[in-house]
């Protein structure tokens, strides 16, 4: 007969305590007296187990964070299924309000997926547990990260380095502004390596939070147990942003003998950094040097052509829909970063759904008014002219003639619509530009523009390229 869970007191208290002790070897020290301390654990059937927590961030936090490595724990456990729910025991107000406060001051500021029951995880239980344990993002993928020309080098170097950890380059340094796709990257490696080893034993961690883990070891004289975790019980060190190291004597000095550790035994280490270490300020000298020694790769702004395929990967994984056209003009002015053009994206699907208005260009150009602001208040007609003449290889003073010839009938008008559209100056003073130009010309021609604009994809395309390079001056 089938043994459940379930056999005595006993054993259901054997089994909690081994599940305890599991979890406790495998969470951080902080994490584990923070989250798990407070709550208790028991059978109410052989294949459940009651939470009983304090309160409910401690619930939420459990919940979105750790059901994964409990359900893994259990398994492992009992060998059967546990499923697990979850019941607060309200202790007196004071305590909840001491609790509350301090579940707020230690909640990491990693973003932490909400768990989407309809959709069916890519990863098995136990690489899943890994995830919740390692506290990576399974939407940072690979899957999900879209290469072109600015991030095809340090893209090739992340899977290399998740094919074979500790080979080839060791350790692998990736640098870049914010918003280009880091800790992506980062969350990726992690995630390849354990679908393709799921025993690998990887940290995923912040310079920030490394940084707090040195400090409590020393608090609480607990570096014994934080060198084991590092040097010890580590194949895989994944350190992001680890410029916040800098400048923190005891960290970095923890950090130098962890690099130490790891690099001789062949561990693969990947650092993220805004900059390169020879930029990094207050960084110890032994410690510039060795973030050297292996590749240093740069991920830099996505060209257009990216971007737009970046805005069609996300419009489809929300379900947005996004027009060719308006796809394009997202990306000709939304030139920062992946993360800005993921706000922007977001921000115009929003106001389409709740004004019930589909995605047009100029919905997309109401939304991002604020946003394009900044580029708008430094146009000049001068600076449109020259970037309009360049544009189709002609010269200003052709763009100011009389003539009348289509190919330069075409770019004048498109270039007296430009400054109207970005330039606060009248009719008459653009045309007054335009070699004398009488005002009617220049109203018609913004007219004729913003008509063809929406139907003739060359022209906007024309249009959006000439934004862009304008936006950049
Ligand atoms: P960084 O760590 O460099 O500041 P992130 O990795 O946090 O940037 O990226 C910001 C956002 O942009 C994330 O939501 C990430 O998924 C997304 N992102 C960045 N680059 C890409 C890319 N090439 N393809 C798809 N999404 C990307
Ligand atoms: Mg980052």
């Amino acid at each position: 007969m089938e043994r459940g869970c379930l056999l005595s007191k006993f054993e259901n208290k054997e089994i909690l305590s081994r599940v305890l002790e599991s979890i406790k070897t495998k969470i951080n020290g902080f994490n584990y007296n923070n989250w798990f301390q407070h709550a208790s654990f028991s059978f109410t059937n052989e294949t459940n187990v009651e939470v009983i927590v304090p309160n409910k961030f401690v619930r939420d936090w459990i919940s979105d964070n750790y059901l994964e490595l409990l359900k893994f724990e259990f398994f492992k456990a009992c060998h059967n299924e546990i499923t697990l729910s979850f019941k607060i025991q309200a202790p007196s107000q004071t305590q909840v309000a001491a609790e509350e406060k301090q579940v707020q001051k230690t909640q990491p500021k990693t973003k932490q997926r909400k768990e989407n029951p309809a959709q069916a995880s890519l990863f098995s239980p136990q690489v899943q547990a890994r995830q919740a344990l390692q506290g990576l993002n399974e939407r940072y993928s690979f899957k999900d990260f879209v290469v072109g020309s600015s991030n095809q080098f340090v893209s090739a170097a992340c899977q290399a380095v998740a094919q074979n950890p500790g080979k080839n380059y060791n350790p692998l340094f990736i640098y870049g502004g914010v918003g280009l796709g880091k800790t992506h990257l980062l969350n990726a490696i992690g995630l390849e390596a354990l679908r393709k080893n799921p025993h690998t034993r990887l940290v995923y961690v912040s310079g920030e939070e490394f940084t707090n883990e040195v400090i409590n070891s020393i608090r609480y004289d607990k570096t014994y147990q934080l060198r084991r975790k590092y040097r010890d019980n580590c194949d895989l060190l994944l350190i992001d942003d680890v410029q916040f190291i800098a400048g923190k004597e005891r960290t970095m000095e923890e950090f130098f003998h962890t690099f130490n550790a790891l690099y001789e035994s062949r561990k693969q280490i990947i650092m993220t950094s805004d900059s390169l270490p020879k930029d990094i300020q207050n960084l110890a000298e032994r410690l510039r040097s060795r973030f050297s020694w292996g590749l240093l790769a740069d991920i830099q702004k996505p060209d257009f052509e990216t971007r737009c395929a970046i805005l069609q990967k996300k419009s489809e994984q929300e379900n947005i829909q996004l027009r060719s056209e308006v796809c394009n003009y997202i990306a000709e002015h939304v030139q920062t970063n992946v993360r800005d053009l993921e706000g922007c994206l977001v921000r115009i699907s929003a106001f389409a759904s709740l004004a019930s208005l589909p995605i047009t260009i100029q919905l997309a150009s109401e939304v991002l008014k604020d946003y394009l602001q900044g580029f708008h208040s430094n146009l000049s007609i001068d600076k449109i002219q020259k970037a309009v003449a360049t544009y189709y290889n002609l010269k200003v003073p052709d763009l100011k003639s009389k003539r009348r010839h289509r190919n330069l009938a075409l770019p004048r008008q498109i270039a007296m619509y430009l400054c109207k559209k970005h330039v606060k100056a009248s009719y008459p003073n653009i045309g007054q530009e335009f070699g004398g130009k009488d005002h009617t010309t220049v109203i018609h021609a913004y007219q004729k523009i913003s008509k063809v604009i929406d139907s003739d994809d060359s022209i906007q395309n024309d249009i959006s390229k000439i934004e862009s390079k304008l936006s950049m001056l």
